[in-house]
């Protein structure tokens, strides 16, 4: 089996995000970049198929620009084969990264995609079930166990009011929960092996894509500050706050 892993290069999630007003954009000058927790995941999941010799090859993508290698090159020194960069000058939106995934997919192949459920900057949850609509294969989302039966992929969802149990044909597409594993650390072998490991550039417009995009991003504000909050003295004094203060009641 062969299983490809999208890996998306997004802000660190302990990094305190900033607006750049004068480009109406996040401000990612100096700022840490990491993969994207889900996809680190997705990552070690691949890797743990492997181990269980379910899967003989897993390939990590990334689209975006350069930096986006020190991503892959992560996911290698974790255990990944080998990688590609679609490059783009920034993330795309997620139908564009659907359609560029789905060509790398048919191209060469894979029986399995596994990506995380969202990314953690955009928060769009779509990539992976655009991606199973353009491939017309099944999709198991939020997956928080994998398992191989024979030529099908078993996953368990948790639902509201307990767990589903999903068996999908291949070639399928699974999305991560984040109770699915936890991502081992690269060690310091790992990673140096990793820098063997080869990447390969892609150009959108070799798979037939043209980078157009639907979508407008009209404004990015910060949320309001919130104000600190105070101490009543008694019961009374807080009734009559949430009367006539805050009038909620
Ligand atoms: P989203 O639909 O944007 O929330 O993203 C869901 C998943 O799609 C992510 O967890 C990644 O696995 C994948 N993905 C989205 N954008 C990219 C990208 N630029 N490069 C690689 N994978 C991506």
């Amino acid at each position: 089996m062969k299983i490809l892993v999208p890996v998306k290069r997004v802000v660190d999630y302990n990094v305190k995000i900033r607006v750049d007003k004068d480009t109406n954009s996040v401000d990612l000058n100096n700022i840490k970049m990491s993969m994207n927790p889900f996809d680190e995941i997705a990552v070690e999941e691949a890797i743990r198929l492997k181990e269980k010799g379910h899967c003989d090859e897993i390939v990590v993508v990334s689209i975006g620009p350069e930096q986006c290698k020190e991503t892959i090159r992560n996911a290698l020194a974790m255990g990944a084969d080998r990688g590609i960069l679609i490059k783009s000058e920034h993330s795309p939106e997620p139908l564009l990264v659907a359609k560029l995934l789905s060509k790398i997919a048919q191209q060469d192949n894979f029986d399995l995609i596994i990506l995380g459920k969202q990314s953690i900057d955009d928060d769009c949850n779509q990539t992976g079930q655009m991606l199973a609509s353009l491939l017309n294969c099944s999709i198991g989302t939020y997956a928080s166990k994998v398992d191989v039966d024979n030529e099908n992929i078993l996953i368990t969802r948790e639902i509201d009011g307990g767990l589903q149990t999903l068996k999908l044909r291949k070639p399928a597409v699974i999305s991560t929960d984040l109770r699915l594993n936890e991502p081992r650390y690269a060690s310091l072998p790992n990673i140096m092996k990793a820098k063997q490991k080869t990447i390969d550039d892609v150009e959108p417009s070799s798979l037939d894509i043209e980078m157009n995009p639907k979508l407008i991003i009209k404004k990015i504000e910060e949320p309001p500050k919130r104000i600190g909050g105070g101490k009543v003295s008694s019961i009374e004094e807080l009734v009559d706050k949430l009367k006539n203060e805050a009038g909620v009641i």
